[in-house]
């Protein structure tokens, strides 16, 4: 019983993120690494029961919580209910799920299948590295087959590379060779292409018209998100009778104007993060986005972890499209409750989150 539990500790530990090779350049941003570390959350209960989650912005005041009832600050049909626990977000859902002996999925609602296709969403503009000698095509075309053979079917591809890194009308060319290089070598593969708002509503459509023999599954974040722009992107979809859908909402979203824009037909697809938007967050707005016709996938770029979290809502909330999967391995978790075989995740039954913290706690206690 949930009512039978009070906070009585919150540690901090680290979970690291691997890549299988090293993740160069976006339209936005420069060279992403080879991995990184990530704070995790312990929270231990005064009855013996413990959960975790990551952590992406500031535990500050999140040890106000302990002494409370976890009822106090947790409601299992909303998720967190006082804003000084949201930092805990993930990490009292692995609690509450793990205490009443349920899958998080089932504390969610069981509303979608267990089952969820995820497409990799590494392959970034490899082409482009080393700067001495990059690599060409041959470099993107190796992240597939990398990624194709850790089970994935699906492929998210970064475009936009004249918006900072080659000069536009070569960059254009390029993210254009890219696509129409995969889509060759992967024919039945689900392509999906990602501007990280390097592109114009007007290059947007001019790419999607050089590219509309590849059927793309969904074009993400082409521009700043607005109606105009996304009226004539919508007209030209439209008049052309493609079936590629428009997702957006990553990056600083605006929740008003996002629902606006759905509510206006614009979006297909809303992506805010699974972590720094939150689970409790996505709890709220689901109901919504289902009235409105408008699927969700949750942003999960970074870590594997947090693909294994939007499975989770996908069974849990439903109407979640498809999962972005992050290639790779986290040291101080165990994941392998979770497989991927042929470009399906499948989320486990166990209880809570089903991922083991394997890590030691490596810092004293936030608060006891
Ligand atoms: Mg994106």
């Amino acid at each position: 019983m949930l009512a039978d539990h009070r906070i009585a500790s919150i540690e901090t530990s680290r979970v690291s993120t691997r890549y299988p090779r090293n993740v160069g350049r976006n339209a936005r941003i420069g060279n992403h690494g080879t991995g990184f570390d990530t704070t995790a959350v312990i929270v231990r209960t005064d009855a013996g029961a413990s959960g975790w989650g990551v952590v992406e912005g500031s535990l500050d005041g999140a040890d106000a919580v302990v002494g409370r009832p976890l009822l106090d600050v947790f409601d299992p049909a909303a998720g967190v209910t006082d804003t000084a626990a949201l930092p805990l977000d993930f990490a009292l859902h692995d609690l509450a799920a793990t205490i009443l002996d349920v899958p998080a999925h089932t504390l969610l609602g069981g509303l979608g299948e267990s089952e969820v296709t995820t497409y990799s969403g590494a392959i970034y503009f490899d082409d482009l590295d080393p700067d001495d000698a990059p690599r060409g095509l041959e470099a993107v075309l190796a992240n597939c087959a990398e990624d194709w053979a850790a089970g994935f079917r699906a492929f998210k591809l970064k475009i936009g590379r004249g918006n900072r890194w080659m000069e536009t009308e070569a960059g254009f060319a390029r993210d254009v060779e890219v696509t129409r290089a995969v889509r060759e070598a992967y024919p039945d593969a689900r392509l999906l292409v990602d501007a990280n708002n390097g592109f114009s509503p007007e290059r947007t459509i001019r790419f999607l018209t050089a590219v509309a023999d590849c059927d793309l599954f969904w074009v993400e974040e082409p521009f700043q998100e607005e109606a105009d722009g996304l009226r004539l992107l919508r007209d030209h979809l439209a008049s052309t009778g493609s079936r590629t859908l428009v997702a957006d909402g990553e990056f600083e979203p605006d929740e008003p104007q996002l629902l606006e824009l759905a509510a206006a037909g614009l979006l297909d697809v809303l992506l805010m993060d699974v972590v720094s938007y939150g689970l409790t967050a996505w709890r709220r707005i689901m109901p919504t986005l289902a009235e409105l016709g408008v699927a969700a996938s949750p942003h999960a770029w970074g870590m594997p972890l947090k693909t294994l979290y939007a499975a989770q809502m996908a069974a849990g909330l439903g109407n979640v499209l498809t999962v972005e999967g992050v290639p790779g391995r986290t040291e101080g978790a165990d994941t392998s409750a979770y497989a991927l075989t042929d470009g399906v995740l499948a989320v486990p039954d166990a209880p809570g989150f089903a991922i083991p913290l394997t890590a030691p706690v490596t810092t004293d206690a936030v608060a006891r």
